[in-house]
């Protein structure tokens, strides 16, 4: 496929020729989407829908690898029918993405948003058998799924679930109503515009030179150690956070800190998780750990690490028989961090 779709002025002697990228048109065309409910009605026809329940995707497992299931939206209504809810229903989906085909793609829940109509609906397990697929949990399938689709479905539940969570104004209390794409939603009562919204969470590996620290909340999974994260605080900058964090969490001082990626996360309510790598102030090294706030906190070698990232790719069972400690899933940013940290990638200022 070639990069440029060239939009090309025909005119003789016409000096501004313009090529724009097909990224550039894909995202021009959702935004085009997002202003215009009829254009995002129009797309709805040939759209594809990704169908979740109660927040949890429409999944079909084959083997050990999970496939998402796709629906059109003639094939949309017709099960909403079968389900006992009304063909309406589709305008409460929210758009996604799109190929670069421009073909537009939606995600509804089943279950959420839904009025009294949905009594007379079916159960979950009724609409499983009908679709053939299960309705799985995002946390338990996140990982198992192809980046991209697990990029797709993350962005789809975190859309799904604000648009639950904002139904009614915060100002006046009537309801508020969402356009047709779910980029926004208005109070008709005072116009107040409602954007979907993430809180921005630091995740820090912090380094001594040699070690970097590992810790643990109590709410992860039994042996997974992982690099430090927090939310910020209003009025905080990244690194405002990453001192704060760090001191309050193991009480140790930030010398440097550099930024290297970031990553969205849909849980618990949608976070945009922003990577550093931090150095401690030379001689500080003594761990106090918050227990509060972790579980556990140590300084590992580069050894431990690098052998702790060789055996990551075995199952979660394999990992807590007898092994020291594991580290997050390749997905996962605090992985991302890890791995630079091991092959020697982070470049920190001097
Ligand atoms: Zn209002």
């Amino acid at each position: 496929m070639s990069l440029y779709s060239g939009i090309a002025c025909r005119r003789k002697f016409c000096w501004s020729y313009r090529l724009l990228s097909t990224y550039v048109t894909k995202m021009r065309y959702l935004l085009e989407l997002k202003e215009d409910d009829d254009a995002c009605q129009r797309a709805q026809q040939t759209g594809a829908f990704y169908l979740f329940h109660n927040l949890a995707p429409l999944l079909q497992k084959s083997e050990h690898k999970y496939q998402v299931p796709r629906h059109s939206l003639a094939e949309l209504k017709s099960l909403l029918g079968k389900f006992g809810q009304d063909a309406q229903r589709v305008e409460d989906s929210v758009l996604i993405g799109c190929s670069e085909q421009h073909e537009a793609w939606f995600a509804l829940d089943l279950v959420l948003n839904s009025s009294s109509s949905l009594n007379a609906s079916l159960q979950k397990s009724e609409m499983e058998t009908e679709l053939q697929g299960s309705f799985t949990d995002l946390r338990k399938a996140l990982f198992q799924l192809k980046a991209k689709d697990a990029s797709l479905l993350s962005t789809a539940q975190a859309l799904l679930r604000w648009h639950d969570a904002h139904q009614f104004c915060s100002r006046s209390g009537h309801p508020t109503k969402k356009n047709m794409a779910g980029s926004k939603r208005v109070c008709p009562s005072n116009n107040i515009i409602y954007y979907p919204q993430m809180a921005p969470v630091v995740i820090t590996l912090l380094s001594d030179g040699t070690r970097c620290l590992l810790a643990r909340q109590s709410s992860f999974p039994k042996g997974m150690y992982s690099a430090l994260a927090g939310f910020c605080d209003m009025g905080e900058s990244v690194e405002e956070t990453v001192r704060r964090e760090v001191a309050e969490e193991v009480g140790l001082e930030v010398e440097t800190l550099h930024y290297t990626a970031s990553q969205h996360w849909p849980f618990p309510n949608s976070s945009l998780m922003i990577g550093c790598h931090a150095t401690v102030k030379p001689g500080q090294t003594e761990i106090r750990v918050n227990s509060r706030e972790l579980e556990a906190a140590a300084w590992f070698s580069h050894e431990e690490v690098a052998a702790a990232l060789r055996r990551n790719n075995r199952t979660a069972q394999q990992q807590s028989r007898g092994l020291p400690f594991w580290l997050p899933p390749k997905l996962a940013i605090a992985h991302h961090l890890i791995k630079e940290w091991v092959e020697n990638t982070v470049c920190l200022p001097a």
